[in-house]
């Protein structure tokens, strides 16, 4: 184990190392309303590759907006949003998905007529081939996966490129899955919707990860979790991030968020409020007042 499993020493070192590599997210006083409500007011940060970054804050504090936006899921009304110092701000999430994003959501999404094995090989299509779609889902009729693919952010091109991508894929699945092997391991050729909630967010990640993202970012995986079942996400993304993954991660276990991150920024009303270590973040009175005070 590095540093002899000094876990502080560890984070220490691992924060130092990250804040010297390059940016591969900027984010610059992104804005967007609905309906003349500002749900994110000005954001801006750097996310440096290998990095860890948690958004945390009240319900309506606008994290999910800025993933959103971040994910081309939304358009932003004003604001710079670079991935590898290219701007993505305005594309759409299909394109931004070819830029090496992926991402997971708050409710979780995984084709409920698709099993878990199929579900992660979806992940390992850089790109689905419009013509002629991942077999799987010819299942459903045209009109239910297109939109079905679009809710995902996974990228759709025309082009013969995707069977040739997926060639080595069976073996790359199997992998991934088994690394939830105490729970999921066995269920690889089970539908997703017989699967419990922490399993279907489970297929999930892993189909995010197995597209070997530039950056990840993951809406709340733990929400809904029990403690043995947050503790295993936990375990996988602890994995993700000491493999060099750059995740931006909305999370609401400040546990969780204090084991795993580099940096912590704390929304309230569609702004940073405060940011820093997850000890200085937990710390600060405005995040006191505005967060962890209301859930007393
Ligand atoms: P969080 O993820 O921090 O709970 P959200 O980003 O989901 O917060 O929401 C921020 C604010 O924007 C909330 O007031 C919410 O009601 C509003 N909002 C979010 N999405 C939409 C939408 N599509 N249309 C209208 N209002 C929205
Ligand atoms: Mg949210």
């Amino acid at each position: 184990a590095p540093f002899g499993g000094n876990i502080e020493a560890y984070a220490k070192h691992h924060r130092a190392k990250v804040m010297d590599a390059p940016v591969v997210l900027r984010v610059r006083d992104l804005k967007k309303s609905f309906q003349g409500l500002q749900a994110v007011g000005g954001v801006s940060f750097d996310l440096h590759q290998g990095e860890v970054i948690s958004i945390i804050g009240p319900n309506g504090s606008g994290k999910s907006t800025t993933i959103n936006l971040i994910s081309g899921f939304l358009s932003p009304d004003s604001g710079l949003i670079d991935i590898n110092e290219q701007s993505v701000a305005g594309l759409s999430a299909a394109d931004v998905s070819e830029r090496g994003l992926a991402r997971t959501f708050q409710n979780g999404r995984v084709f409920g007529g698709l099993t878990v094995r199929e579900n992660v090989e979806l992940g390992t299509h850089k790109r689905l081939d419009a013509q002629r779609p991942f077999k799987q889902l010819q299942q459903y009729p045209i009109l239910q996966w297109l939109p079905l693919l679009a809710e995902t952010g996974l990228a759709l091109i025309p082009g013969p490129r995707a069977k040739r991508e997926a060639r080595d894929a069976a073996i790359r699945v199997d992998r991934e899955i088994d690394r939830f092997k105490e729970r999921l391991g066995n269920r690889k050729d089970d539908f997703t919707y017989t699967l419990s909630y922490a399993n279907r967010r489970r297929t999930e990640i892993a189909r995010a990860h197995i597209s070997e993202p530039t950056l990840l970012l993951l809406d709340e995986p733990t929400a809904g979790m029990n403690q043995s079942e947050t503790a295993e996400v936990l375990e996988q993304l602890q994995y993700l991030k000491v493999q060099g993954h750059t995740i931006l991660l909305v999370e609401h276990k400040m546990d969780l968020v204090s084991a795993l991150s580099d940096r912590v920024l704390a929304m309230d009303g569609g702004t940073i409020i405060a940011q820093g270590t997850p000890e200085e973040v937990r710390n600060a009175p405005q995040v006191v007042e505005a967060y962890l005070g209301k859930r007393r």
